[in-house]
């Protein structure tokens, strides 16, 4: 058994364990893989003190990290379900798909997040070549050139926003007959002149010439008329889904969006059981954000483990 074990490896769970590990308390990070969304990710221009770096650089950084320490690395595994201690000091315990168990005091939650795809034609194939889905990562790359919003939300709008500000064209495609942000937003959005609004639209094709995107088809659901919009770049915003369906019978709190509420020492509802990173309510989801949200964790972790007493 664990002192803390942390589930989930990307930089939030990284950055708890050997937060964790530092304190000389008997660690595990239990995960699919070391690095999460990260590996996913070509380039990385805003981890600071790092002008530049890639995905599978930063987690192999992160792994390398990891293995500085006496933290048992149990990968790769996935866990199917929390079963939270009677009361504080006991042992918590967590069931992964491959029918092992493992238990801890205290318990970092860190399973991280995924984009919402849209599933059409080219998305995945001009993924990080055009086809993006953080407009904070990304946005500068498109500096001056033409790019869709797919999406017409709070996260979509706002993205619509922002890279009005810094690339030279943005549309907003919309599948519903009217955006669904907040009027404040919507209102920002339509006094930019260089933005332009389709809503009922369906997004069918992304489409490129083999190397970079170059276009994206949509149809008018009332019309049933296709459209090309010739472009450089496509932001998708249709939702970020936590991982956190494995917590749902826990007695862990979610939110509506099933993301693990914490409070601001990243403890969740139960005590001895603490969040970070994408898969939490915290605002905002950016690596530099998960790591000192996992490092936070970590600490209140400890914390919580030098005022209770093993049961
Ligand atoms: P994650 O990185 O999602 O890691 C969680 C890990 O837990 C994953 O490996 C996941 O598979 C695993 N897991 C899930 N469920 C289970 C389970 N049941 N059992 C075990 N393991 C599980 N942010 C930036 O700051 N800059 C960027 O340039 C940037 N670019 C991005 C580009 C892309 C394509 C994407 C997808 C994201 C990008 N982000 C960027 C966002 C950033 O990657 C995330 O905010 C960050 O990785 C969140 O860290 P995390 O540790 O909370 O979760």
């Amino acid at each position: 058994p664990f002192e803390t074990l942390v589930v989930g490896g990307g930089p939030a769970g990284s950055a708890a364990s050997i937060y964790m590990a530092r304190k000389g308390f008997r660690t595990g990070i239990a995960a699919d893989r070391i690095g999460g969304q990260v590996l996913d990710t070509m380039g990385i221009e805003n981890f600071i003190s790092t002008i530049y770096t890639e995905g599978p650089k930063l987690s192999a950084q992160m792994e390398a990290h990891i293995s500085e320490y006496d933290i048992d690395v149990v990968k790769p595994v996935r866990a199917s379900k929390l079963i939270p201690a009677d009361k504080p000091g006991e042992y918590h315990t967590v069931e992964f798909e491959n029918g092992g168990t493992l238990s801890a005091r205290s318990i970092v939650l860190s399973t991280g997040a995924r984009w919402r795809s849209l599933g059409v034609p080219g998305e995945a194939e001009y993924q990080t070549k055009g086809v993006a889905y953080c407009p904070h990562c990304d946005g500068p790359l498109f500096k001056g050139k033409r790019v869709a919003v797919i999406g017409g939300g709070n996260s979509g709008v706002e993205a619509a926003i922002d890279l009005a500000n810094i690339v030279g064209h943005v549309t907003l495609i919309e599948f519903d007959s009217k955006l669904r942000a907040d009027q404040v937003l919507v209102d920002k959005l339509k006094s930019f002149a260089n933005v332009d609004i389709h809503v009922s639209a369906q997004t069918t094709e992304i489409t490129g010439d083999g190397s970079k995107v170059n276009g994206l088809i949509y149809k008018n659901r009332e019309s049933g008329d296709e459209h090309t919009i010739p472009l450089e770049g496509v932001f998708v915003q249709i939702g970020l889904v936590p991982n956190t369906e494995w917590l749902k019978d826990s007695g862990i709190a979610l939110s509506k969006h099933g993301e693990i509420e914490i409070d601001d020492r990243a403890a969740t509802n139960l005590p001895g059981i603490f969040a970070a990173g994408d898969a939490t309510t915290v605002p905002y989801k950016q690596i530099i954000i998960a790591m000192g949200e996992g490092s936070k964790a970590a600490l209140s972790a400890f914390d919580y483990l030098i005022r209770t007493e093993p049961a």
